[in-house]
């Protein structure tokens, strides 16, 4: 088996009701690859219900309990998603989340049956200082539970600097962190060969078939281009 391809839409603290009409669009849009949108919370439902693969920005490592304003892993699945994003450096930096808690989060979606898109990624101080293999292999290793399968789970590198800033690393840069998981996942999983890479951080229409070409690049987390079918459209199709 072959990684999936995949274009997953982040669509973080943004969007109401009115946006299922660019739902309807991104749904028009022709597409050899698996296509997912991560809404906020309070959309869930209304997106999987329109019959596009859905899924939560964030969940509880726990299955229930009291923990106000949290959703469990399997509310999520109950009201119609298959993937949770867990990790990503907004959560990590505004909520303090840490690779253990990650790691606990992705069992916990497992357990419910989502697929994890677990988020690794350096800061600009951190690449600056030549740390960015170090930080990425430490963050999988701490990170990604050893439950993990191709099925269960896939892994975006996101740079922390290159998030809604308009940059992206160059292409060498993005190779050498995607060989580099590829490595370590084939290391530590009998099917790590197959499990999904994303690439995530300022995708564009303009930049998405460029990426898409780099080796063990099997799509993209995209977050303001996801916002609009006129834009997410496109980068589905440079990678179909
Ligand atoms: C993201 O939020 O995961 C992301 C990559 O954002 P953007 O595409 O806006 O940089």
């Amino acid at each position: 088996m072959a990684p999936r391809k995949l274009a997953a839409g982040n669509w973080k603290m943004n969007g109401t009701l009115a946006s299922l009409a660019e739902i309807d669009q991104i749904r028009a849009t022709p597409a050899e690859c698996d296509v997912l949108i991560c809404p906020p919370a309070t959309l869930i439902q209304a997106v999987a219900a329109t019959g596009i693969a859905t899924g939560g920005q964030d969940c509880h490592a726990n299955a229930s309990g009291a923990h106000t304003g949290d959703i469990a892993a399997a509310q999520l699945r109950d009201v119609g998603a298959s993937h949770v994003i867990l990790g990503h450096s907004e959560r990590r930096t505004d909520h303090a989340e840490t690779d253990p808690q990650v790691a606990a989060k992705a069992i916990a979606a497992h357990q419910a049956g989502l697929v994890a898109a677990i988020c690794v990624g350096e800061t600009e101080t951190q690449r600056d200082s030549g740390a960015t293999l170090d930080v990425i292999s430490a963050q999988l290793a701490a990170s990604v539970p050893d439950c993990t399968t191709a099925a269960n789970t896939v892994i975006a590198y996101e740079p922390v600097w290159a998030i809604g800033t308009g940059r992206t690393p160059t292409d060498a840069q993005i190779a050498e962190v995607h060989a580099l998981m590829r490595d370590r996942l084939s290391a530590r999983f009998a099917d790590g060969a197959d499990i999904t890479l994303l690439y995530g951080g300022s995708v564009k229409p303009g930049n998405a078939a460029e990426i898409f070409a780099i080796p063990h690049v099997n799509g993209a987390l995209v977050g303001g281009a996801s916002l609009k079918a006129a834009d997410f459209g496109p980068i589905i199709t440079a990678l179909s």
